[in-house]
Parts: C-alpha cells; sequence; structure tokens
C-alpha cells in the first residue's frame, strides 16, 4: 500500500500533482479542503462552521478534519493507497493520522514537500480566483494569512516526517509537468 502526504504552503500545487500521482499509482485523492468545501455547498451543519474559519484564511478545528478523514478510510477500506493533500496540517493531525493507519498497518509511506517562492505563490492563489470561485483566493490579505498560518502551524511537521525518514522536499516551481516529473521519480525510488 502506498499512502502519500502532498505537502506545502497554500498555492503550491497540491491539488493539481495530486491528479497526476492518482494516475501514475492508482490512488484515492483525500483532500480536506475539498470534503469541506462540499459540505459548505450542501449546507451542511458542519460546512457552516466551518466556513467561519476558511474565509478568513484560518485552520478548522483538528477534530472536525480528523473526523472527516476517518470516515473517508473506513469509507475507502479496499484502497491500493491514499494520497493526502492539505491534511494533516498540524502535528495533532499528524499524530491522529498515524494512529488511523496503524489500525490497518498501512502506515504512510513518504511525505512530499513541494517547496515554492512566496510571490510565486501568491501570484498563483490570485490567478486561481479569478476562476476558482474561491473568496479565499481572491483577497490579497487573506492569502497572507493562509502562508503564515502554514509556516506557524502546518510546516512543523515537516521535522515530525524527517524524524521517520519520510520527508522529501520537492522543488515546486517550473512547470506543471516538471513538476510532476519530480515527483514521480521521487515516488518510484521509495
Ligand atoms: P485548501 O483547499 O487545502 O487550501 O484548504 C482551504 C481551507 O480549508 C484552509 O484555509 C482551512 O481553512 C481549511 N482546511 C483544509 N484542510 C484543513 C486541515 N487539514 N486542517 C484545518 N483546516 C483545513
Amino acid at each position: 500500500m502506498l499512502n502519500l502526504v502532498l505537502f506545502g504552503p497554500p498555492g503550491a500545487g497540491k491539488g493539481t500533482q495530486a491528479e497526476f500521482l492518482i494516475e501514475s499509482f492508482g490512488l484515492i485523492h483525500l483532500s480536506t479542503g475539498d470534503i469541506l468545501r462540499n459540505e459548505i455547498a450542501a449546507q451542511t451543519e458542519l460546512g457552516l462552521q466551518a466556513k467561519q474559519f476558511m474565509d478568513k484564511g484560518e485552520l478548522v478545528t483538528d477534530e472536525v478534519v480528523i473526523g472527516m478523514i476517518k470516515n473517508k478510510l473506513t469509507a475507502n477500506s479496499e484502497a491500493k493507497g491514499f494520497i493526502f493533500d492539505g491534511f494533516p496540517r498540524t502535528v495533532a493531525q499528524a499524530n491522529a493520522l498515524d494512529e488511523m493507519l496503524d489500525e490497518n498497518k498501512t502506515p504512510i509511506s513518504a511525505m512530499l514537500c513541494l517547496e515554492v517562492e512566496k510571490q510565486e505563490l501568491i501570484n498563483r492563489l490570485l490567478n486561481r480566483g479569478k476562476t476558482s470561485g474561491r473568496s479565499d483566493d481572491q483577497d490579497e490579505s487573506i492569502i497572507e494569512n493562509r502562508i503564515s498560518v502554514y509556516h506557524e502551524k502546518t510546516a512543523p511537521i515537516k521535522d515530525y516526517y524527517a524524524a521517520q525518514n519520510k520527508h522529501f522536499d520537492i522543488d515546486g516551481m517550473g512547470s506543471v509537468e516538471e513538476i510532476a516529473a519530480r515527483l514521480k521519480e521521487t515516488v518510484k525510488a521509495l
């Protein structure tokens, strides 16, 4: 079983690259951002609560996102593997994920961290905001906050996976195809 954490700041290209990895390795894509946006679209209680955090570029509570991932893992128990996109985002989430995967003896294989310069992240997000309809991609101060939250709460997870020898930095600058090739090479070498 191949379980990958696709990691990096907002705008690093996680969603785009996840599509390539799913195709190449037959994995199931679990994006907590997508799941939350679906909840908002369906106007569920969870979605309405999450929206208040997402609109400001803050993180939704650990309890909520961990519960969502747990449900998805149970619902896809026959999967060949998963690609986690936008999860975990805190050390508490990383711990919870390890515990959930331990139950099935299917640990994380690697954490692939896309490294992208800050101005490029801002440009990509503002560009995506023109067509994505995502309000958190359209306001530069919210984008700045999302990047700060990443550095403060999410980036420390790199050390968590490095301690398990599972952390790989990938150059996330360049064309979509170039970055996809770098990721694929790293996964094949695992
Ligand atoms: P994303 O689509 O990954 O950029 O996520 C959009 C927003 O959803 C984030 O800014 C957070 O508010 C929320 N979110 C997504 N994933 C998580 C997570 N793992 N933990 C907490 N909040 C999350």
